[in-house]
């Protein structure tokens, strides 16, 4: 667990490190790659990045090859991808412009929607390198851009850093100087602000040329006088044995002894690449046409130019121009007039060039700020939106909610308005709608089943009297009284409801004559052995009479069963009251 967290730790530093501090980076990767955990693979492509940028070609490559091993084994197709990237930069720092665009373009293809921001910056930047080679500066630009505009999104300082003077130095190539002084002005305010000693020294270095080139001599001297302090303080002991940048800086304020101090006697060979070379060439040559040493600085000046056309690169035109002039200057002095005339053409041509230069990429600048606005505004626009639509989606959901619960509770109304429809509000008991509704489903399963069933008519005797003699309230108690005794009589299965007024029906299924009287009379006793009781007053006691159909015989349908039960029950009442009659079967029946 702890080495896990180790190995974390140390991926954390080779990605931060990587473009700030390669030396560290590298080492935290090799760390990494050696502890041989699950990280390993990472670890080997931080040494690659590293050993790619600043160390051995070779060593590189044999970390690429393990890093993709590890990451094909692991099926990590992030990884894979950036072994590609990575595989790029180190055939172009190998020179194979060629082959590093080739290895890029096959990535162009790839779905690369695994990449994190630090991922993408290494990927554009390293596009933008190529084209920068190539000779196609727009698309060098436009990558660039991107490049920075990740580096932002990642949070990593190096990328920041090494995305602002990538870009100012393709400005500053390009001639676009405005630009490329405001990107070399945040890259030293971010430098300092990362305490990264050598790049701010080295952003620097680059402000003093983009000073020099603007023709800003005093900005340049400030500058330079600046860089100084800084390698004098911050770096002590290892101010470097030269800096053509800190040269050019002397030169500005005249000081040519001083300037060439820096840049020391030749360069010898000892600049890696072209630029530097002619960079430093001519302002060398100037040191010596200042000192009146025009031959030196025609012979200085004419090597390089050899080699330059020899080795066939077009290096910054800004240079090339420069070389040229000092040339014409010193041909001048030395009175050959013919090359002199010749130089200054050609540095006439690309002055003319520089300047459709600067304005193009400019307008590019402009266009691809533009345009990466407007990408922004369109990602901003969809997280906008799809903000929206979550918040729209919610508010319909607690609409929904609202609504289900507004319907279950009208149900709930529905299903006690319908209750309420179904139901005699001072006995409890069901109503006749109520009767109507179920009766016709419970004869039906009689007659499929063959199962009697009977119908009761129940009548009070006499009510008005009791109503006349106690009250209304009276006769209310006693038929909440006689619903009660109804209802315990009963089964579950029985129907019970009030007719209306003081008359009560009852659907008995399985029940035959005999039963249901039996069963009435039962209850007639249990009813009339009792009164009921208001207040201090206790009401005589009553009696019911109840006429018996039975189905099928006294009728098929409950209108058919409900008059033959009406016929018995006037008959009971005919005979005298508290009694119980069955109906007649003559005449009655509606099955034969
Ligand atoms: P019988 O023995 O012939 O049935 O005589 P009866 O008095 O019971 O019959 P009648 O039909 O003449 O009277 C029924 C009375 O029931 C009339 C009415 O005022 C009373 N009544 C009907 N509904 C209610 C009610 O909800 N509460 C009260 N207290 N009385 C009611
Ligand atoms: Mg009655
Ligand atoms: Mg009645």
């Amino acid at each position: 667990m702890a080495d896990r967290d180790a190995d974390a730790a140390r991926l954390e530093t080779a990605w931060r490190e990587c473009y700030l501090d390669p030396g560290r980076a590298g080492a935290a990767g090799r760390a990494l790659a050696e502890g041989g955990g699950a990280l390993a693979a990472w670890g080997w492509l931080h040494v690659a990045l590293a050993e790619s940028r600043i160390g051995d070609p070779s060593v590189a490559r044999q970390a690429l090859d393990t890093a993709l091993d590890g990451f094909e084994r692991a099926g990590d197709r992030r990884g894979r991808l950036l072994t590609a990237e990575v595989l790029a930069i180190l055939r172009r720092r190998s020179g194979d412009v060629e082959t590093a665009a080739a290895i890029l373009a096959g990535l162009d293809g790839a779905d690369t929607s695994v990449y994190t921001p630090l991922d993408q910056f290494i990927a554009h930047n390293s596009r933008a390198l190529t084209f920068k080679l190539a000779g196609q500066p727009d698309e060098a630009l436009r990558h660039y851009y991107v490049s920075l505009d990740a580096a932002e999104a990642s949070g990593n300082e190096g990328a920041r850093i090494t995305a602002l003077l990538n870009l100012a130095s393709l400005h500053h190539d390009l001639y676009n100087l405005d630009d490329a002084r405001a990107l070399t002005e945040r890259a030293l305010d971010a430098a300092r602000a990362a305490g990264a000693q050598h790049i701010v020294a080295i952003t620097m270095e680059n402000l003093v040329l983009t000073h020099w080139s603007s023709g800003d001599l005093l900005r340049a001297r400030e500058v330079t006088e600046a860089l100084i302090a800084h390698l004098g303080s911050e770096l002590g002991a290892e101010l470097p044995n030269r800096s053509t940048a800190i040269a050019l800086g002397h030169l500005a304020s005249g000081r040519f002894d001083e300037a060439e101090t820096w840049l020391g006697p030749d360069f010898a060979g000892e600049c890696t690449d072209l630029d530097s070379a002619t960079l430093w060439t001519w302002v060398r040559a100037r040191c010596a046409l200042a000192r009146g040493d025009a031959a030196l600085a025609r012979r200085i000046a004419e090597r390089t130019m050899q080699a330059h056309r020899h080795v066939g690169l077009a290096d910054s035109p800004f240079n090339l121009m420069e070389l040229h002039r000092v040339l014409a200057d010193a041909c001048e002095q030395l009175d050959d007039t013919p090359s002199a005339l010749g130089h200054m053409r050609r540095a006439h041509d690309l002055y003319v060039e520089l300047v459709g230069r600067s304005a193009r990429a400019r307008r590019v600048a402009l266009q691809i700020g533009f345009e990466l606005d407007r990408a922004q505004r369109e990602r901003d626009h969809a997280v906008d939106s799809h903000r929206a639509a979550e918040a729209d989606r919610r508010s319909l959901e607690e609409l929904n909610a609202a609504l289900q619960g507004q319907i279950a509770a009208n149900e709930a109304l529905q299903a006690q308005l319908r209750e309420q429809a179904l139901r005699d509000p001072l006995t409890g008991l069901h109503n006749r709608r109520y009767l109507f509704e179920v009766a016709p489903a419970m004869l039906e399963r009689a007659r499929r089943e063959d199962n009697a069933l009977a119908v009761v008519l129940l009548d009070l005797d006499h009510f008005k009297l009791l109503n006349d003699t106690y009250g209304h309230h009276a006769g209310d108690l006693t038929l909440q009284r006689f619903a009660a005794l109804l209802q315990q009589t009963m089964r579950r299965s029985d129907v019970v409801c009030r007719h209306g007024g003081e008359e009560f029906v009852a659907l008995l299924p399985g029940m035959n004559g005999a039963g249901a009287a039996t069963l009435l009379d039962r209850m007639l006793q249990a009813y009339q052995a009792e009164g009921v009781t208001i207040g201090k007053r206790r009401t005589p006691r009553g009696s019911f009479s109840a006429g018996v159909a039975l189905f099928p015989r006294h009728g098929s349908t409950l209108e058919q069963l409900l008059s033959s039960a009406d016929r018995a029950l006037y008959r009971a009442k005919q005979q005298g009251r508290a009694r119980v009659e069955l109906a007649a079967t003559a005449g009655l029946s509606a099955s034969a």
